[in-house]
């Protein structure tokens, strides 16, 4: 089979540690974390907020639902634990998010919503029964920004998009939750994905995977050979990608795909007439098929440079604090990262919760700050895979040239971290251009 790619990246003979550490988080023994208390955002997507349903004092149980959305725009969200709430608050996330929080004190006796029970007639839902399911799950994209997964079903519809994507390229390196599931739970990515496939009313189903995962080649292959019967409307198969960082990035997935260009605000679902959901995504749509269980914990991968790392099942809301305390050395960490090495947002408080997006915590110990002033090496020129001019746009930035940088085209850039990891001098390149293209995207659409 033909392997897909797209040009510049960083592939592992760059040195990057795309494979050994990633075969080893995924394959470590899923821990499973059992927080003192959780603090849960009511706005965990891109979208429109939720407002809380519960006050202070009130009894939960998991999976109740604790925060309603004004509109379609948003994902209702549920108790992670059960126990007390506490505190109703307005928090700021990393991604500069603000929202109310509703705080519940665990009561550890891991009492479930009388609504969660397994589903007898799981494989003949029919699609209206599935949307309305997917509209009450609560969830969102859990490898991106996290659109609200009905609303983008809504506009596949709208647009008559023909295919569905299920993106199991998880390129970046240190992170390995979409992999756990691509490897264990096949099965059930594949059923999530199938029906969201009938909501989205498309053709044809394709699993976009690197070529570096073999078992989890092998276990969607044969989860796709044990479906299709079911599935005679709509053609399923899986696409190999070459492994490059970053390659999960969908502007580069449709890129080497379709062969086109997709600037950042265009919508793929007009350009390409094809829709694109993560592993994660589908596997807890399967949850709400199966059990309907919504959306209330994640897989986090913490790992970082020099901790070997395992992937934890996290309720929504946990605090990293929480979680690293189980992580043996992770108090003299220089740096703490909110998501993965490349794409997350350090942060200097350890009270952030976990939410729906995140993907990992990770923890740098060795983390050095700017060793030199750029030398002009060229290496995160070539190594930019939107082909931007980072060593230029850092430039323009520092010298407060602002107004130069849409010339530059400063807002495409996609915030993938291999500037800086490419750069010899040490120059923090992503962290001031992903800031100047988010004032850039922002001022545009104003
Ligand atoms: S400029 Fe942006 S898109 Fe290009 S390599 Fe750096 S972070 Fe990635
Ligand atoms: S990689 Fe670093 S040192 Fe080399 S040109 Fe870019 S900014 Fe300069």
């Amino acid at each position: 089979m033909k392997k897909l790619s797209f040009k510049k990246g960083i592939m592992p003979k760059d040195g990057l540690d795309f494979v050994h550490q990633r075969k080893f988080l995924r394959e470590a023994i899923l821990e499973v974390c059992a927080p003192r208390e959780v603090t849960i955002p009511m706005k965990q997507h891109i979208g429109t907020a939720c407002d809380p349903v519960v006050s202070v004092g009130d009894e939960v149980a998991m999976g109740d639902l604790i925060g309603v959305p004004a509109d379609m725009f948003g994902v209702p969200v549920h108790a992670s634990i059960s126990g007390t709430v506490t505190q109703i608050s307005t928090i700021r996330l990393p991604n500069k998010v603000s929202c109310k929080a509703v705080t519940i004190k665990n009561d550890l006796r891991r009492r479930v919503s009388n609504s969660i029970q397994p589903r007898k007639n799981a494989s003949q839902l029919s699609l209206r029964e599935l949307t309305k399911l997917l509209w009450t799950s609560g969830i969102c994209g859990m490898g991106g920004e996290g659109e609200p997964t009905y609303t983008k079903c809504m506009r596949a519809v709208k647009r008559e998009v023909d295919t569905l994507l299920v993106n199991c390229t998880q390129s970046e390196p240190f992170l390995a939750c979409d992999l756990h599931h691509i490897r264990v739970d096949a099965n059930k990515v594949l059923q999530g994905a199938m029906a969201l496939s009938g909501i989205c009313r498309v053709k044809q189903v394709i699993f976009c995977i690197e070529d570096t995962w073999v078992d989890e080649i092998e276990a969607i292959n044969k989860a796709v050979e044990e479906t299709r019967s079911r599935y005679l409307d709509r053609k399923i198969s899986v696409q190999l990608f070459k492994t490059r960082f970053p390659q999960g990035c969908q502007q580069l997935l449709i890129k080497a795909l379709y062969g086109v260009e997709l600037p950042l605000g265009t919508e793929m679902e007009e350009k390409v007439k094809a829709v694109l959901f993560n592993a994660s995504t589908c596997f807890a749509f399967s949850e709400m098929i199966e059990k309907n269980q919504p959306l209330t914990s994640r897989i986090v991968t913490i790992s970082g440079d020099t901790i070997t790392g395992h992937n934890v099942l996290v309720p929504i809301g946990t605090s990293v604090s929480e979680i690293l305390e189980r992580v043996p050395g992770a108090h003299t960490a220089q740096r703490i990262v909110w998501g993965g090495a490349m794409t997350g947002v350090a942060i200097n408080r350890l009270d952030v919760p976990i939410i729906k997006t995140t993907t990992a915590v990770t923890i740098i110990r060795k983390f050095e700050p700017p060793r030199m002033n750029c030398i002009h090496c060229g290496a995160c020129v070539h190594a930019c895979p939107v082909n931007l001019t980072p060593n230029l746009l850092n430039r323009l930035i520092e010298l407060g040239k602002q107004d130069q940088l849409p010339a530059e085209s400063v807002e495409q850039c996609i915030a993938c971290g291999a500037c800086s990891y490419v750069c010899p001098a040490g120059i923090e390149l992503s962290t001031n251009i992903a800031k100047a293209a988010y004032r850039a995207r922002r001022s545009a659409r104003q």
